[in-house]
């Protein structure tokens, strides 16, 4: 779903990706980390298409979805509309549904965006992502505005999501742990590329003796 090679870019004259190589195969659920400023959001914005002033070349699925951190939703337009909103053809209420139904938010359906809690807000970006079946899902720190127990069971969602739907995950985060929980390959940004890329095995066991833990708390 994504393949970017000697991908670089620049704002001004400070270089923030640079000559940067990825793969990602489907069906992985990467996690991507890196310290405040590293580009992890420029990657994920490229990976988007969000931004085309790039140079190298990158390759990425056609069906792919972004959920950011703070969910833009169209006050004037009820959940379910803003869920399947931009998809061609006429608004599919039964698929929304669908879709609210799977984040647990089949009760939203017909109400306005303003009524909704932080979580809710996320869970219906991660519903409109979702009715695009998408083969790569790009996530920037979709948690990082949540409380601790709402986080807790978005993160838990976003597993089973991705079991069920088989698609690639991009998951940005500041969170080792959440990275360690979640993601079948880990890459820690240095330099402007990826300095650090491990394959996990996912019945290892995921606590603090994991020693990908330890291992992945000394690249950071
Ligand atoms: P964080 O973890 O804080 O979200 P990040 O790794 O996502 O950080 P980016 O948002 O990708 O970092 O930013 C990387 C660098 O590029 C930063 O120095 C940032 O100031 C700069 N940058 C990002 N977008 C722009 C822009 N539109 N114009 C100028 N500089 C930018
Ligand atoms: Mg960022």
């Amino acid at each position: 779903p994504a393949a970017v090679r000697g991908l670089s870019k620049s704002f001004g004259d400070r270089t923030v990706l640079d000559e940067l190589d990825l793969e990602i195969e489907p069906g992985q659920f990467v996690a991507l980390l890196g310290p405040s400023g590293c580009g992890k959001s420029t990657l994920l914005r490229i990976l988007a298409d969000l931004d085309q002033e790039v140079s190298g070349d990158v390759q990425v699925a056609q069906r792919r979805a972004v959920a950011f951190q703070r969910p833009r939703l169209m006050p004037w337009k009820r959940v379910w509309r803003n869920v399947v909103l931009g998809l061609p053809g006429r608004p599919d209420k039964e698929r929304a549904v669908a879709a609210l139904e799977e984040v647990g938010l089949g009760h939203r359906v017909d109400v306005w965006p303003k009524v909704l809690s932080g979580g809710e807000a996320q869970r219906v970006s991660l519903a409109r992502a979702l009715v695009r079946e998408p083969d790569l899902l790009l996530l920037d720190e979709p948690f990082s505005a949540l409380d601790a127990l709402t986080r807790i069971k978005a993160q838990r969602l976003v597993g089973e999501l991705w079991r069920r739907h088989g698609c690639a995950v991009l998951l940005v985060t500041h969170d080792v742990e959440e990275a360690l929980l979640l993601a079948d390959r880990v890459l820690v940004m240095r330099d402007g590329r990826i300095g650090y890329d491990q394959v996990l095995d996912l019945d290892r066991p995921r606590d603090v003796t994991d020693p990908a833990f330890v291992a992945l708390r000394a690249e950071l």
